[in-house]
């Protein structure tokens, strides 16, 4: 059997493998490529393919893909095959420089928002070779950005790559201004701690909702639910644990670090996280683990759910976008440092991020908004709507006293001057960590809370990427200019904390009392999708995207759109699936079930018994069932006149507003009558059945 190390990245077309195989001179344009952003030669392009192609070969593979992310937010894939017909009835295997670099897939049935309205239906995918080949099932993959033949973006990709290089750019001029001139790249890296549930299959398969929706549409709270919290960290059970070891070897395979894995809050809710990379990769890696888990979990007779919020009444799953800057040179701007000039750095980068998520609290709510996200952002352990900062009270405490020139510490004599100073030292790893927090500093990188769990990471990236790069670009162009840089940057941190300081937030974050003082310092709360999405097309939203190159003004609208149509499709499945089930599921067993109490009765009756449990329980349930026949018609009926609405505005607002009432309602008569009703009559799989199945 092979080790860790043997199989660790066996199938990744790697830095490495390309040292090997490639001549020399080709390894070096496609190193330029990758880090210097160079164009690949058609020459250059055919050796690599070719190379490519015989790895592949080696592998297994007949076919190839280009792989790539469209706006659904999964990934997508066409396979063709490498055989070429050739003379005297043989075949050749073939795969040219142009069939790595471009591909030309039907674009036709991707969301685009109206692009295809203006543009050319079709589209074509670009290789992008900052992030490796693999192969995956015999097929080789080839990572690629999608876009249309007017070279407006149609993928997530796309843009992602672009944030990272506005904020590369934005970045290296900070940098020079601290003298570090070796620096040629920054990059954002990210680490994506993935939070899911795995539950048996055969419970899976009994329930409609699960299999259309990803999540439970019924399902009355069961005795046992989350209130021991005995599942979190808990001993992890040996069907679950033999998932886990062969995810870890496939996901090794493709090059993708995942190294801790426990059991969370929830029962049969777990999480994996991997080690951080540079963003673009970290993004198709999560996706190919989101992937992965899913198949190797049908293979061990189980279901892995990704939703958001499977079940209600228990925690939902998120996925936290650990977040950090750094360089070529290996420096991780977000480590604080230890001489006066590391520190001034430091607390630049921390004042740019303060300020652009300030600025910016709408885009990143925004960046995680989906129909699945609205069920867990607010709810039992999650963070709320509103976002702030964490950021410790040691470096609340410097930030104070930088703002207010008082003295640090209760010993200190001198004021903090910035860029004069050194820091003291404050604990990287503060154990009371607040687990509340949308947005915590965690002593050298961010950790972004609020995504969830089956939302690509290349949103909520291209936010913050673009957003700190705008900063930074505002605060170079201050420093610039500056007589006495040192001076300038200390008036520059100071002010800029007076001015944003409302962002930070040390306390409980799922408290009360702190939506109301949010309110009250002017942050932002926006509840559900639809709230949050009409501000996307706010002017500072836009002229931020676009001043960065990051979207064009085009590209928003069509995303603007996009999101609210997926919206909308959803809660269109989501309410379809619910009338299904109650009318031709639960309705029909409660009927037999009063029918069966009522043969009961006359039956009793005969004999001269009295059958009080029988005789309240049918009166109970018929009064019941009137309760969600109601809630059925009214639904149905408005699914209907919602579906009229050709406003994709009022549409969207029309399914946030009345019909997830309509849902919510059905679902209470429903779940009333599944505790009321014989477990043999009821039709499928309740919560606690769903919940403990996995031993
Ligand atoms: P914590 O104790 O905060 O959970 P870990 O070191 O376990 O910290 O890291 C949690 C996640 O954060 C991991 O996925 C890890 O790879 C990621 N991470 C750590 N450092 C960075 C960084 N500099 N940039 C991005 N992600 C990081
Ligand atoms: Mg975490």
């Amino acid at each position: 059997m092979k080790n860790t190390a043997e199989i660790f990245g066996e199938n990744v077309f790697s830095e490495s493998v390309m040292r090997e195989r490639l001549p020399k001179a080709t390894f070096k344009e496609v190193k330029n490529a990758i880090y210097k952003g160079h164009r690949l030669s058609p020459e250059v392009a055919n050796v690599v393919a070719n190379e490519m192609k015989q790895w592949a070969i080696e592998k297994g593979c007949t076919h190839y893909t280009h792989w790539f992310q469209p706006m659904t937010g999964i990934t997508a894939e066409k396979h063709d095959s490498f055989i070429s017909p050739a003379d005297e009835g043989k075949v050749i295997l073939t795969f040219s420089g142009k069939e790595l670099t471009q591909g030309e897939p039907d674009a036709s049935s991707f969301p685009s928002g109206g692009l295809r309205a203006t543009f050319e239906a079709r589209g074509y995918t670009a290789w992008d070779p900052t992030s490796f080949a693999f192969v995956k099932e015999g097929v080789l993959c080839i990572p690629t950005a999608f876009c249309s033949y007017g070279g407006e973006a149609l993928d997530k990709k796309t843009p992602l790559l672009r944030s990272m290089e506005a904020i590369n750019k934005q970045a290296l001029r900070v940098l020079k201004l601290f003298g570090n001139d070796d620096v040629e790249r920054v990059n954002t890296t990210v680490g994506p701690e993935q939070e899911y549930f795995l539950i048996d299959s055969e419970g899976y398969n009994a329930r409609k909702d699960l299999i259309y929706t990803g999540r439970t549409l019924f399902g009355a709270t069961p005795p046992k639910g989350q209130q021991m919290e005995d599942h979190y960290f808990g001993v992890i059970k040996p069907r679950v644990q033999a998932f886990m070891k062969d995810l870890n070897d496939e996901l090794w395979k493709l090059g993708i670090l995942a190294t801790t894995e426990h059991n969370e809050v929830a029962p049969s809710q777990h999480e994996l996280a991997p080690i951080f990379t540079t963003t673009n990769l970290a993004t198709d890696h999560n996706q190919l683990t989101m992937e992965i888990m899913k198949k190797v979990a049908q293979k061990h007779g189980l279901v892995c759910l990704l939703h958001e919020k499977p079940f209600a009444g228990v925690n939902g799953s998120g996925k936290h976008n650990n977040w950090s800057i750094s360089t070529d040179t290996g420096i991780n701007l977000l480590e604080p440092g230890d001489t006066p000039y590391e520190n001034a750095q430091f607390l630049l980068f921390l004042t740019a991020i303060i300020r652009a998520v300030d600025d910016y609290q709408d885009l990143l709510r925004i960046s995680v908004a989906s129909a699945g996200n609205d069920h867990r952002l607010g709810a039992n352990e999650a963070p709320p709507a509103v976002i702030s900062i964490f950021l410790g009270s040691e470096l609340t405490e410097i930030l104070d006293s930088i703002e207010n020139d008082t003295p640090y510490g209760a010993k200190e004599k001198e004021l903090l001057k910035v860029g004069v100073h050194v820091l003291p030292k404050f604990p990287k790893d503060t154990t009371d960590r607040n687990r509340t927090s949308p947005f915590a500093f965690t002593g050298n990188k961010f950790e972004f809370r609020m995504l969830g769990s089956s939302a690509s990471v290349a949103l909520p990236n291209t936010v913050l990427n673009t957003a700190v790069a705008e900063i930074l670009m505002q605060y170079a162009d201050v420093l610039e200019g500056a007589s006495d840089f040192t001076a300038a940057l200390h008036d520059l941190i100071k002010s800029e904390i007076k001015a944003h300081k409302r962002i930070i937030f040390n306390g409980n974050g799922y408290d009360d009392a702190w939506i109301a003082e949010a309110e009250k310092r002017g942050l932002s709360n926006l509840k559900a999708t639809p709230d949050a999405v009409a501000h996307y097309l706010d002017k500072k939203n836009v002229d931020l995207f676009t001043s960065h190159k990051v979207y064009s003004e085009i590209e928003m609208q069509s995303r603007h759109e996009v999101f609210l149509d997926k919206y909308c499709k959803l809660l269109h499945i989501e309410a379809m699936t619910m009338l299904e089930m109650a009318k031709q599921d639960i309705l029909p067993a409660v009927s037999s079930y009063s029918s069966t109490l009522a043969e009961n009765i006359l039956s009793k009756d005969q004999l001269g018994i009295k059958s009080e449990f029988e005789s309240k329980t049918l009166e109970d349930i018929s009064a019941d069932m009137k309760t969600a026949y109601e809630a059925y018609e009214a639904l149905s009926a408005s699914i209907v006149k919602v579906e009229e609405e050709e406003d994709l505005v009022a549409k969207a607002d029309t399914y946030k507003d009345t019909v997830k009432e309509q849902m919510e309602a059905l679902r209470t008569a429903c779940d009333k009558l599944e505790t009321e009703t014989a477990a043999e009559f009821w039709p499928f799989p309740t919560y606690g059945e769903l919940l403990f199945a996995v031993r």
